[in-house]
């Protein structure tokens, strides 16, 4: 089959009708398949179940320290608790605060907080005629969500192989001192699956801020959440807080991260990690609002996980579920896709997501037409600030939550989706 671009008027013709002819027989079947979220699949859920057995009534309840974690207390989470999310967050148990099940809340306060109170002294962000924040796309659309609801402008930035197009990210922020941010997802990121370079992880830190606050926000979601053994030497990720001390901005990032990946998602452990200045200025905030977190929960995971030390085998029997899946998405979509040409997609080591670029203007179209055809797929748009991804052609895709042989025939949908799609829009030009 050759190239779709170099196809006749005819030739697009007769292809659209035989890929609409087997859309209709897709369509007809009656599927109901989700490639939506980022959600761990029954079988990796099954990983974590013994967990659940370390905490019983005969179980002792105490922490390392003493504590009984069945009663009020400790604001910044248990030490062994502390170790294990300073082993998952690249830091000392001391620079880390553990928090409740969600590192989507303890961002989301971060923000408020910084909207309410200022950093370190600085005006309150609420109080400045406006705020704005880069965002490297394609991105998470729930830190978009956080921007949105709380009235910050988000900037796109272009996410490269490296990481942010820093030349972009340097330019901004050293002239418009409302830039007060950028979101970071710097392992595997959602959705492309790239990792920072050493070199990346350098500017961000050293780059000069008209805004004396700047702040990243490190979300590294996917820290240990490679496929295969150990990652390769490119997936390890610099430490920022090193970076930022180096530079002399010791204060510029806040570490997020959590558990929900590893063990169960909602049911897991999240945790910060920042330096001492940040550190004392957020627990000064926490404690007002909290008087401590679930400590049970922190420490049946710090016993399961034996504080980090059986992550490598943990997270291993994860990969050896997710690998496949995801050379199943690269299999379908080269050999569905790569002759006609009209895509590309990228092909992570880790993390949850696939990033999917189709031909300009047909995102939305491919979402719609895999809906009505049973195959639930994340909005065309959630990529983007706003929803509005302004070439439309960026579709995220999921693949971690359907069994292989779901996932199987929701790829046909999607790849049939997208040549119909292009086909369409080239019949129509
Ligand atoms: N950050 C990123 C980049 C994610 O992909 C996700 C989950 N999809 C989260 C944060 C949410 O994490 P949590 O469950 O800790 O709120």
């Amino acid at each position: 089959m050759p190239r779709y671009a170099e196809m006749s008027k005819a030739e697009l013709e007769a292809e659209l009708a035989e890929v609409r002819a087997r859309y209709g027989e897709m369509a007809a079947r009656g599927l109901k398949l989700n490639m939506a979220r980022g959600k761990p699949s029954a079988a990796q859920l099954e990983l974590s179940l013994p967990m659940l057995d370390v905490l019983d009534s005969e179980a002792d309840l105490a922490a390392e320290d003493g504590t009984d974690c069945r009663n009020y207390g400790v604001l910044d989470g248990i030490p062994e608790a502390k170790r294990l999310m300073a082993a998952l967050l690249d830091d000392e148990p001391e620079n880390v605060i553990v928090l409740g099940n969600a590192s989507l809340t303890a961002m989301y306060d971060a923000m408020v907080r910084y909207l309410v109170f200022g950093a370190l002294g600085s005006t309150p962000w609420g109080r400045l005629p406006e705020v704005k924040w880069l965002c490297p796309v394609p991105g998470y659309d729930r830190h978009f969500s956080i921007c949105e609801d709380l009235g910050i402008e988000m900037i796109p930035v272009p996410l490269c192989e490296d990481g942010p197009d820093m030349e972009e990210v340097e330019r901004l922020v050293v002239a418009d001192d409302a830039i007060k941010g950028i979101w970071c997802v710097p392992k595997y990121s959602n959705p492309s699956g790239i990792t920072y370079s050493d070199e990346t992880v350098r500017r961000l830190a050293a780059m000069e801020c008209a805004a004396d606050d700047f702040r990243i926000f490190w979300d590294n979601a996917y820290a240990v959440h490679h496929f295969s053994g150990d990652p390769a030497e490119q997936d390890i990720v610099l430490d920022i807080a090193e970076a930022c001390r180096e530079a002399g901005n010791p204060d510029r990032y806040l570490k997020f991260g959590s558990t929900s990946k590893i063990t169960f998602p909602g049911a897991g452990v999240a945790a910060l990690a920042a330096s001492p200045a940040n550190i004392a200025e957020i627990k000064r905030h926490l404690g007002v609002q909290a008087i401590g977190h679930d400590k049970l929960n922190q420490l049946r995971h710090a016993r399961f996980l034996e504080e980090g030390a059986r992550l490598p085998e943990h997270m291993a029997a994860h990969g050896a579920l997710m690998g496949p899946k995801f050379e199943l998405v690269e299999k379908k979509l080269a050999e569905e896709l790569a002759e006609a040409g009209i895509a590309t997609w990228t092909n992570p080591r880790g993390g949850y997501f696939v990033s999917f670029e189709g031909p300009a203007g047909t995102a939305r179209r491919i979402v719609e037409l895999a809906k009505n055809a049973g195959v639930t797929m994340t909005d065309a748009g959630a990529t983007w600030p706003y929803g509005d991804d302004p070439a439309d052609s960026n579709i995220r895709i999921a693949p971690s939550l359907p069994p292989l042989e779901e996932l199987d025939a929701a790829m046909d949908v999607f790849t049939c989706c997208v040549k119909l799609a292009a086909l369409e829009q080239l019949v129509e030009e």
